[in-house]
């Protein structure tokens, strides 16, 4: 029986067909003329009918589609015959250069124009530079790029998904996700965890599966297994059953002797919001503010911001919202905040170090944030991610206190906030762990890259230390400040029941994932936590510290988690 092994990002059994995700498109070579044996006007003839038929399978697809994947493949529809783009395009095999040549060169000066042209116009360059590639592809009689089209369910199989991906990713018709890139903290694991799809990544190997073949995946366990045998079957059909079970959360995360750990929902924007209060959420542990603003040229006004913010604010009145200040940088790059061409944009100038470099962006957005918060019921609390020192905290919570909000806190996930917590804690009201960021750094391994993998797990011993860190620094003589996991760890059953031993008071995590994280901890005592917390400390490394720990943990297996 053949099986791939990468790593489990999100659980879940599930049997179903392959799909691979076609390769990108690559670029025809510069200065690629025209074959002699065809004319400029019959290479315009056959420009024009593949970007007719790139436009009437978009149009296609959006009839079926709804919501955001609806909008980008109507405006990537109307791209496809944009006058300009095939008008420049013909010019060029007028020239002499080839058909694929000329629609490559044509688009960029196409997205380029859209780009200087700023805010809405400027979003559209993305789904010029969309189009030409499915040009490309269909005037070479290849697949076209992105998540395959189809009517019926598949496994997608792919290098690694872009955040861009998500939009037409439809949860409906894709079972699960498996990579060859990728790490634990990748788009691909956020988006599979927020759809709440069975998924594996790092799984090196598995571009030779074959489109059709019959897989089993066990997003726990980070395994895929070809030509799935009864047992495996079995499994899945139990996990089928189980997912209706694990899909409803309670909306109290209490422990078996009655401890209370509120869990809480990571949001990015008010209809994340209402879904993660319809969810049952306790409340948000983290507003990623980014997220509303991703794709913008310019600072979003004060209005927009309070709009935003408000909507958020809104869906959980009396309960705690905690709102991030925008974490512009490296994998999240705001044109308006950030530099592009920085050599290491992780350890650059990103999340709240843009105040050295942009002062005045933080204050409006504070002052949105105060704006928004009058007048609603939710409890508002702000942070600043990306902090590394105690001086930066103070200065923080001088900002904070001159907007006029009252709960200032910072997100630790750079060691050094860690290795400080003590006098870091006593300049603010609260801390949250950034895990993701938190291991990048402890490991100095980039969270977005799928060979790192095996490194850059929350479950490293290092990374765990650090955490147990944090929690004594925030309980030291006078501090007695909370402290929260806002990181994917939190979304891992297991090492939920490892924080809470820690000492974590909170968890936030994607609202899909609260069910699952109640169900184990409803099982555990604090003190049963606490004895795995050790065992996870003292593994040798993290394989075992997940290995040791799983194995004390049984309703893992029966739940499939
Ligand atoms: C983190 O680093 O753990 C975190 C929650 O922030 P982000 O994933 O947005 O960097
Ligand atoms: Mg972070």
């Amino acid at each position: 029986m053949q099986s791939f092994t990468g790593v489990g990002v999100s659980p879940g059994r599930i049997v179903g067909s392959v799909r691979q995700m076609p390769k990108a498109v690559s670029e025809p070579p510069a200065g690629e003329q025209l074959a002699s044996s065809t004319t400029a006007e019959d290479a315009a003839v056959t420009l024009r009918a593949a970007a007719k038929a790139v436009q009437a399978e978009l149009k296609q697809r959006s009839v079926s589609a709804t919501g955001a994947g609806k909008s980008v493949l109507e405006a990537t529809a109307l791209m496809a015959a944009d006058p300009m783009l095939i008008k420049g395009a013909v010019k060029l095999i007028n020239t002499g250069t080839s058909a694929e040549r000329a629609i490559w060169e044509s688009a960029a000066s196409v997205a380029e124009m859209l780009h200087n042209l700023g805010g809405y116009m400027a979003e559209r360059a993305t789904d010029v530079l969309d189009v030409r590639s499915r040009i490309v592809a269909e005037l070479r009689g290849v697949p076209a790029p992105g998540i395959p089209a189809s009517d019926e369910p598949f496994i997608l199989v792919a290098d690694d998904l872009a955040p861009a991906d998500t939009a037409t990713l439809n949860p409906a018709v894709v079972l699960a996700l498996v990579t060859s890139g990728g790490g634990p903290q990748s788009h691909t694991a956020i988006i599979a965890r927020a759809l709440g799809l069975p998924a594996v990544v790092a799984a090196v190997g598995v571009e030779s599966i074959t489109d059709g073949t019959a897989v089993y995946v066990d997003g726990a366990a980070g395994s895929i297994t070809v030509d799935p045998d009864a047992e495996q079957l079995e499994a899945a059909t139990a996990w089928a059953a189980n997912a209706a079970t694990l899909a409803v959360f309670s909306g109290e995360g209490v422990m078996a002797d009655g401890h209370l750990v509120p869990l809480l929902a990571n949001v990015g924007g008010a209809a994340d919001a209402v879904k993660a209060a319809a969810a049952g959420a306790q409340g948000v542990g983290l507003l990623r503010t980014e997220f509303c603003f991703l794709d913008r040229d310019e600072e979003p006004t004060l209005d927009e911001q309070v709009t935003a913010y408000r909507g958020v604010f809104d869906a959980f009145p009396g309960k705690k919202v905690v709102l991030r200040t925008l974490d512009a940088g490296a994998d999240k790059p705001l044109p308006f905040l950030t530099d592009a061409s920085e050599p290491n944009p992780a350890l650059g100038v990103r999340g709240y170090r843009t105040d050295f470099t942009s002062p005045g962006v933080l204050k409006r957005q504070l002052a949105a944030v105060a704006t928004a918060a009058e007048g609603t019921e939710a409890d508002v609390w702000v942070m600043a991610p990306m902090i590394s020192t105690a001086d930066e905290a103070a200065d923080f919570a001088r900002m904070c206190g001159e907007a006029g909000l009252k709960t200032p806190g910072v997100m630790v996930e750079v060691p050094s906030a860690a290795l400080t917590a003590e006098t870091i804690l006593g300049e603010v009201s609260f801390a949250s762990l950034g895990t993701n960021d938190l291991t990048q750094y402890a490991m100095a391994a980039d969270r977005q890259l799928g060979p790192l993998a095996a490194l850059n797990t929350p479950w490293q011993p290092a990374v765990l230390r650090l955490i147990q860190l944090t929690v004594a620094g925030s309980v030291a003589e006078g501090n007695n400040k909370p402290v929260g996991v806002c990181g994917e760890a939190a979304a891992d059953p297991a090492l939920a029941v490892v924080l809470v031993g820690l000492g974590v008071n909170t968890l936030s995590m994607t609202a899909r994932a609260l069910a699952a994280v109640a169900a184990v901890l409803a099982k555990v005592t604090v003190v049963e936590a606490q004895r795995l917390a050790g065992i996870a400390l003292a593994a040798p490394s993290a394989l075992e510290a997940r290995a040791r720990v799983r194995a004390e943990l049984p309703i893992l297996d029966e739940l499939g988690l």
